[in-house]
């Protein structure tokens, strides 16, 4: 089968795979249809962190093909979302909540195993992984939209689920990128009255306020911080959203966080949290890689009935033989997001 090849920094293209086949009776082959590039395949992308050469991307939809004698919850031909790792939903971290713990799951895309930028991926533990979504004759819209749960939009949700969204709340959403962007409409979908999105990008500005934002701040460092406290009468925000994971816009969520209230940190941590400041003020913080496997369930209706259009973050698409300018567009932030289309359904 043909498939993304992550050939090292700089570097992805397409190339040969060997055919997944069944290999445990709790496998499933998908044929995929959609998939797109993460932000965080961008670490690998930009060398910024270390990834096997071979198999890349973990964000996919598609339908089934196949599935061993255990699989019972999904058959051939069901079209199914697969969340960006696969769990068992058996173990004590699934029953409790943390399928991105699993004691038995993995992740796709690593080198090895089979990438949701590719035609076909095995994936194990079927039965715990996959979400079968019901209906028939989506259109593309709705289908970019389904897409994004695989990740984007569980990670968006996952930062405004840590930091205790509510109704009526003041938020702050540090970070344009498409997870920012999601975290934007996951406030608004959890009934925050003000969002206040921080971005100097006139495209993301859009979607940003088309997803709930009230409020743009352009500025940023200290200036921003200043900003945020001036828009919330000098207290701070009910919650602050942390989605990007560089230094400084850690430091721009917990000054913005008022006193008492958590941050919600989804951003790949590559700067520390400012442990003493935040100690007197009583802020917390949340997050972590986002539990997609049991989020999905609870977004996709809000999809399937029009209610979130989340699939707004993809602006860029291409088929497999544009993968390297998937990567390209991210990379010189031309593109929110990007879109592969692999297959049909
Ligand atoms: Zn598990």
């Amino acid at each position: 089968m043909r498939a993304a090849i992550f050939k090292g920094p700089g570097s992805v293209e397409v190339g040969e795979r060997p055919d997944p086949v069944i290999q445990a009776p709790t496998d499933a082959i998908v044929r995929v249809a959609l998939a797109c590039v993460c932000g965080s395949d961008l670490w690998y992308y930009r060398g910024e962190s270390p990834h096997a050469v071979g198999s890349i991307g973990h964000e996919f939809i598609g339908v089934v093909e196949d599935v061993g004698s255990d699989v019972q919850g999904v058959t051939a031909g069901v079209f199914v979302i697969a969340p960006f790792i696969y769990s068992d939903g058996t173990c004590p971290n699934c029953r409790n909540g943390s399928t991105i713990s699993c004691l038995t799951g993995g992740t796709f895309g690593n080198g090895e195993s089979d990438g949701g930028q590719g035609e076909a991926v095995r994936v194990p533990l079927a039965d715990g992984t996959l979400v079968p979504v019901p209906g028939s004759g989506h259109s593309d819209e709705l289908l970019r939209s389904l897409l994004t749960l695989s990740d984007v939009m569980c990670t968006g949700h996952h930062a405004a689920v840590s930091a205790g969204v509510h109704k009526g709340d003041t938020v702050a959403v540090v970070g344009d990128g498409a997870v920012g962007l999601s975290a934007v409409l996951a406030s608004a979908r959890l009934g925050a009255e003000r969002i206040i999105a921080l971005s100097r990008n006139p495209d993301r500005q859009r979607v940003a306020v088309n997803f709930g934002a009230t409020d743009i701040v352009e500025a940023r460092g200290e200036e921003a911080n200043e900003a945020v406290l001036e828009l919330t009468g000098g207290i701070g925000v009910d919650a602050a959203l942390e989605c990007v994971g560089a230094p400084q816009a850690i430091s721009t969520a917990f000054a913005v966080a008022r006193p008492g209230s958590t941050v919600g940190i989804v951003g790949v941590p590559h700067g520390d949290v400012p442990f003493e400041t935040t100690f007197f003020r009583n802020v917390g913080w949340r997050g972590g890689p986002a539990p997609a496997r049991i989020y999905i369930p609870d977004l996709l209706p809000d999809v399937l009935e029009g209610r979130i259009n989340p699939g707004l973050v993809l602006d860029f698409e291409t088929d497999l033989d544009g993968i390297a300018e998937a990567y390209k567009a991210m990379d010189e932030r031309r593109a929110i997001k990007s879109l592969v289309r692999v297959g049909s359904l």
